[in-house]
Formats: C-alpha cells, structure tokens, sequence
C-alpha cells in the first residue's frame, strides 16, 4: 500500500468538535491535502502553568509529536480550547515549528475566552481557519510576511487576525509552492 500524505488534526481536550468538521474541509480545500481528524488526546497537566492558568504551547508541540497512534501524518495540527502562552508573550494564539511537523492553534481567544464580543460561528471558523493556514504555513518554512492582508503576517490580537485576507499574497505563494515542489524533488 502505498503513503498518501495527510495533514492530521488533533483536538486536545477540552475542545468544541462541532467546528471541527468545517476547519477539516477549509484546510483541506486550501492546502489540496487531505486532512483526517485524529483521536481527541488529553492535554497533559504538566503543560499548565497554574500561575498563568495557560498551557506551555511548545511543550505542547512535544505532546503532539509523541504519539504512538501508528499513524503518520505529514503535519500535526493540534486545536485546544485552552489558553496558549510561551514565557515572553502574554499569550499566543498558536505556535508551530518552522519548517516542522508539529502546530498547535487555541479556540480560546478567537471564541472571545478572554472577554471580547462573542463571536457568530462563521466569525469564529473564520478566525481558526485563519491561524490553522498561519501555523501550518510555518510548518512549510513561510516566515512571517508583511505584505498587507497576507495570512503569514504576524496578528497581536483579533482585530488583526480579523483584518487579515484568509489567503497568502503573491510572495508567500511563491514560497509555498516551491516548498512543495522541493518535497516533490525529494
Ligand atoms: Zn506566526
Ligand atoms: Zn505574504
């Protein structure tokens, strides 16, 4: 039998799976990737910081990356309801390795967790289809781009995550798609 690529998603609990759904299909329709929702996985208590009440995001990488599921996905996409933080951020709304395997995204912030407007669902899908392509841009090497509107350019909060284009400009194309043609070189 032969390996087809897919991009696994990985809900760690506690997380809405209704959204779900309609996160797998945008991914999938963006990235031409098939993408598979994996078992949901506990978030491991030695990830919270009970100063903070957040989770370590790269720890989380770790947690992600260390599965035993006999499954191998291309890239691993973890979507938490939990707040992020890495030490010198306040919090981040995800983070992925640059030209790795592993990425994480949280609903927590982009579902108003912290106090802003209650967002409508298609404000909020809109918002997590936005960081998923983000972090897993970065897992196909993209930096962060500061072409106006363009999906790899850095969001400090959801008033710029929701100004952001759900799409990459021309310069960030590019890039994916010699990333992608290198792989094919392999
Ligand atoms: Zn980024
Ligand atoms: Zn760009």
């Amino acid at each position: 039998m032969s390996y087809r690529p897919f991009l696994g998603l990985v809900p760690l609990a506690p997380v809405d799976h209704l959204i779900l759904p309609d996160l797998r299909q945008a991914i999938a329709d963006f990235l031409f990737l098939p993408v598979k929702i994996l078992p949901t996985r506990p978030l491991p208590p030695q990830t919270h910081h009970p100063g903070r009440n957040q989770y370590y995001s790269t720890q989380l990488l770790d947690y992600l990356l260390n599965d035993e599921h006999g499954e191998d996905p291309f890239r691993i996409l973890g979507i938490t309801a939990a707040d992020l933080y890495i030490p010198i951020f306040t919090f981040v709304f995800g983070e992925a390795q640059l030209d790795g395997k592993a990425a994480i995204i949280s609903t927590f912030r982009p579902g108003a967790g912290a106090g802003e407007v209650k967002p409508s669902r298609s404000l909020l899908l809109s918002r997590l289809i936005k960081l998923s392509l983000h972090e897993l841009g970065h897992t196909f090497g993209l930096p962060h781009c500061r072409q106006d509107g363009c999906l790899m350019g850095f969001a400090a909060n959801l008033e710029k995550l929701d100004q952001k284009k759900t799409g990459l400009c021309k310069y960030c194309l590019i890039l994916l798609d010699d990333y992608f043609q290198s792989l094919q070189d392999l």
